[in-house]
């Protein structure tokens, strides 16, 4: 079985469930990790009950729906959340291309892309917090041109898109690790990401790289960081993102 290539990105040397191809994405040897339940829930008991922390949020300023705003989906992809028109034109920039990609998948929410972009789109601000500690930007900002953040998702049965996956793992790989074509499509990808959110005015984008070890479907979101958001090198955070994606811990 291969990946698809929702994104131009194939990973056709990665079988899901193979032991060997997951020691090569850097679980580790041996079989699949299994569930955890939570601390805090049982989301893997009860995957439709609600995450903790509201993951409906504006794509750009990330206000949830506790604050009270109404939100509304980009017309094109029907993905990304805005709280206002004002939120969306200034998300514009970095939205459009990860837009297009969006686009271009049937809007049906059983096709396994679709249903990974919209998981991801639920937890984007989490991602994106985590990548900035994980590829340790206060070190070297470019290192987000250099490394992504790995996430390994297994397939949870739930009608929720926020709770149709539990993570079992998640790394920072060099792009140097993939095969040579990947390689190349990534970085070319994170450059134009990066250009686009410094367009948007932040101080740059980076890549996570998201991927169901059930189907080997895989999602590249990108997203922007500030350096005013930065944290102390060697902050910890994949407890952190672990707790987020899989109980919906807020804190
Ligand atoms: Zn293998
Ligand atoms: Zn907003
Ligand atoms: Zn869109």
């Amino acid at each position: 079985m291969t990946s698809s290539a929702p994104l131009g990105v194939n990973l056709e040397w990665f079988t899901p469930g193979c032991p060997c191809c997951i020691e090569e994405v850097g679980l580790g040897n041996g079989p699949l990790p299994e569930p955890t339940a939570g601390k805090h829930r049982h989301p893997i008991l009860d995957p439709n009950e609600s995450l903790r922390n509201e993951s409906t949020q504006c794509q750009y300023c990330y206000k949830n729906k506790e604050t009270g705003v109404t939100f509304f989906r980009c017309s094109a992809c029907m993905i990304d959340f805005y709280c206002s028109k004002e939120c969306q034109k200034k998300a514009w920039p970095s939205h459009k291309e990860d837009c297009k990609r969006k686009s271009r998948v049937p809007k049906d929410e059983n096709n396994p892309t679709r249903r990974l972009q919209r998981f991801t789109g639920r937890h984007r601000p989490v991602l994106a917090d985590s990548a900035v500690r994980a590829l340790n930007l206060s070190v070297d900002i470019n290192r987000s041109l250099d490394f992504v953040l790995a996430i390994f998702l297994r397939r949870r049965d739930s009608q929720k898109p926020e709770t149709s996956y539990f993570a079992t793992g998640a790394d920072v790989l060099p792009l140097e690790a993939f095969p040579p074509e990947q390689c190349t499509e990534m970085k070319a990808m994170v450059r134009k990401v990066d250009e686009d959110h410094k367009k948007g005015g932040m101080d740059g984008g980076l890549l996570v790289l998201l991927m169901c070890l059930d189907d080997g479907v895989i999602n590249i979101a990108p997203a922007g960081f500030s350096r005013e958001h930065f944290y102390p090198p060697g902050t910890p955070w994949k407890e952190l993102l672990m707790a987020h994606l899989n109980e919906g811990v807020a804190n």
